[in-house]
């Protein structure tokens, strides 16, 4: 048969094709496509189903098994397509996870309208022709509009300083033309040489390094482990800078939190304009704005929160995963992934390098540079003059002031002192609101959540109890619902409000700010006082994590710890490491300028590791004790753990499907089923919690176990079971 004769056979037969749809179902499913189209994996579609329509992703070959007559018409999209290799990457995530490939589809479709062709703006030139009646206001626009720009009517008539009706006049005149925009401004492109700042030597092997690994475009790891201050961001941009040279995008994530505009500020002195962002606060207009740039490549570096991770990049040529060993890079909803794992596997797939960035990097990280899988590169050395600061633990059971007081005296000198010498102080308490607990003096009634099994949070700004978790809210009592004793409630140990409250007792004068991340003060006013403290307007900040992360104040010499001791979750492996992470990061904090930094811990646990660790600054033997505590206990990175959270409204329901899902576990050589057990809070938002914890042997398939063992219950449909491979939270 000749070619001819074979297309013209091709093009009679109706294509079909398997289409993924954005939804949690189990599989692809058949599609016709109209005539002549090629079924391109990742070609986007607008596909019907039931009384709608969905955008949805030819996914491969069709399955078969649907009747032609049944089969409905899914039509292309002006011919757009996602990348073959996030397609890939889509399918590795929802094997890994034991999530429906739709789900997770569904985290790289979540534009609303994205696809709509675009609508363009109509803006008004200079025309050719010269109206015959000139008067004062007309001349005014045309010598305004003689400079060639395009403009909005509104925009003309406010810059010319006459009525709407004048410009309307002009351009029905014809002296005024319409034209065309598009609907988004061009992405500006970063500069590679825009402003390369001087590297300390430290800075330079690393960023040499690093450079060549973006040339190699081929996949490999770095950790780029440098103490705090360090400047690491400055010598990962130089890899940045060699994925520009290169024509190749480049994909920055950092935690939620620490996607503050200092980062943005410092990217844009170096590379002359600011990256293209990716995260929660955007408006639609500039997430799609964002997406179409990242899809045709011409956003050529994104900096965004987890989700960036599933942007349609067509040629991404490096990943940087900065704090990677934050937790706020663990989706803990819906599709559950550790982003900066699965940004090992997307830069694996798209074979590109990938930069894991840290100052107290993640135990996994840590081991993986210790064995050689990663490259490992060091900076000893804080940036510049700054030195790294002194660390002293200060025993509260020894060294506290009066009852009620959560600064010691200790603490209140160094204060003192700061503030005399006109610098400036941080003070952490990882606690929002005023007192985490609220107590009847007289019968010892706790507030609890009515939705969950947590206490009520005192906000003394709002006058409220609060829960944390679900955001439940009522006044405070006044009379005790328990044993009727007015007024009888009082709070009991600190939060941020407390210790803001005893800090201008003490310390009348001194300007202090609260920064946490209390959805109470919105993040717009947490952002305000960081930048007021970063230019001094502020003496002492007083905050949660929130401060802890990233931020850079030089002028800032003393760090103070309200309560150490606070952290450990109960039944979590990984609380030392967190505690450690945490309380290194705020210390990080103090000293980075010119002047000697000085942390103060405050702990009633001074022979604790975690303690010991931080006062002696010796980090790595830390991360080694961690080790081999893991290691006899099979705790991941030497061991593998999956967490099943069964969840409903019917408590008696979920304990039941929780036993016999245990029964039901198929004994394995090498893994354990361990439970049910309720969860930390058992009842969250109104719904009963209970779960099992799989802990196996590195070498199992913790997944091919648990799709294995799912197949032989049946979860009644008031529990939702939700899955977490590789928890970090045991909530
Ligand atoms: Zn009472
Ligand atoms: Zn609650």
């Amino acid at each position: 048969m000749s070619s001819q004769a074979s297309i013209a056979i091709a093009q009679s037969v109706q294509l079909r094709a398997a289409v993924l749809l954005p939804l949690p179902l189990p599989q692809a499913y058949d599609y016709a496509l109209p005539e002549g189209v090629v079924a391109k994996r990742g070609l986007l579609v607008r596909a019907p189903l039931g009384g709608r329509e969905l955008i949805g992703v030819v996914w491969g070959k069709p399955e078969g098994g649907v009747a032609s007559d049944k089969m409905r018409l899914a039509v292309p999209i002006d011919g757009l397509r996602l990348p073959p290799m996030l397609c890939d990457f889509i399918d590795w995530v929802a094997r890994y996870t034991l999530s429906p490939p739709g789900a997770v589809l569904a985290q790289a479709l979540r534009v609303r309208g994205v696809f709509d062709p675009e609508v363009p703006r109509k803006a008004l030139i200079a025309g050719t022709i010269v109206p015959e009646r000139m008067n004062p206001a007309r001349e005014r626009v045309r010598a305004l509009m003689t400079d060639g720009l395009a403009r909005v009517p509104s925009e003309i008539a406010e810059l010319a300083g006459v009525s709407p009706g004048v410009v309307k006049g002009l351009a029905d005149a014809g002296a005024l033309k319409w034209v065309s925009l598009p609907e988004f401004e061009p992405c500006r492109e970063p500069d590679g040489a825009f402003d390369a700042v001087k590297l300390s030597p430290d800075q330079l092997r690393a960023a040499e390094h690093l450079r060549d690994a973006v040339k190699k475009r081929e996949f490999s790891v770095a950790l780029l482990d440098g103490v705090t201050g360090s400047g690491k961001t400055e010598a990962y941009f130089e890899a940045v800078a060699e994925a520009l040279s290169e024509g190749k995008q480049a994909l920055i994530l950092l935690p939620e939190i620490a996607l503050t505009v200092q980062f943005l500020d410092r990217f844009e002195a170096r590379f002359g304009c600011r990256p293209v962002e990716w995260h929660s606060d955007l408006s639609l207009r500039e997430r799609k704005r964002a997406y179409r740039a990242v899809m045709r490549g011409e956003a050529r570096v994104v900096v965004g929160a987890r989700s960036a991770l599933f942007l349609p990049f067509p040629k991404l040529g490096l990943i940087v995963v900065d704090e990677e060993h934050e937790h706020a890079y663990k989706q803990e909803e819906g599709v559950i992934y550790h982003a900066r794992d699965m940004a090992v596997v997307r830069a694996r797939l798209e074979n590109c390098p990938i930069v894991l960035a840290s100052a107290t990097p993640s135990l996994e990280t840590y081991v993986n540079a210790k064995i050689g899988r990663y490259e490992w590169l060091k900076l000893a050395h804080r940036h510049g003059a700054a030195e790294m600061p002194e660390v002293r633990l200060v025993d509260m059971r020894i060294d506290h002031g009066e009852p009620g007081q959560f600064l010691s005296p200790a603490l209140r000198t160094a204060l003192d002192n700061t503030l005399r010498a006109r610098e400036q102080a941080l003070l952490f308490l990882n606690r929002r609101g005023y007192a985490p607990l609220t107590l009847c003096t007289v019968c010892g009634r706790k507030e609890t959540c009515r939705n969950c099994s947590a206490w009520m949070v005192e906000h003394r700004y709002k006058k409220r109890l609060v829960c944390h978790h679900c955001a439940y809210e009522i006044a405070i009592p006044e009379r005790c619902p328990q044993c009727g004793a007015e007024h009888s409630y009082i709070a009991c140990g600190p939060g941020v409000e407390r210790v803001e409250e005893e800090f201008r007792a003490a310390f009348p004068d001194a300007r202090v700010a609260v920064a946490s991340s209390d959805t109470l003060f919105g993040p717009a006013q947490t952002q305000g006082a960081i930048r007021a403290f970063a230019v001094g307007e502020i003496d002492v900040i007083i905050g949660t994590q929130i401060v802890a992360k990233g931020h850079h104040f030089p002028r800032l010499t003393l760090a103070g710890i309200i309560d150490a001791d606070l952290g450990g979750g109960a039944g979590d492996p990984r609380s030392a490491e967190r505690s450690f992470q945490l309380l290194h990061q705020v210390a990080g904090r103090s000293g980075r300028g010119d002047r000697p930094g000085l942390v103060l811990i405050q702990t009633r646990n001074p022979e604790d590791p975690v303690m010991q660790a931080l006062a002696s600054q010796a980090r790595d033997d830390f991360l080694e004790e961690e080790m081999r505590i893991r290691e006899r206990s099979f705790i991941p990175p030497y061991g593998r753990l999956a967490s099943l959270i069964l969840a409903g409204e019917d408590a008696l329901a979920v304990r039941e499907t929780g036993r016999e899902l245990a029964l039901a576990a198929p004994k394995a050589q090498g893994l354990s089923v361990w439970g049910p057990a309720p969860a930390f809070y058992q009842v969250l938002r109104g719904r009963t919690r209970e779960r099992l914890l799989v802990q196996a042997e590195k070498t199992i398939d913790i997944q091919g176990y648990i799709r294995a063992w799912l197949a032989e219950v049946k979860i009644p449909s008031s529990v939702h079971l939700t899955i977490d491979i590789d928890p970090i939270s045991f909530f």
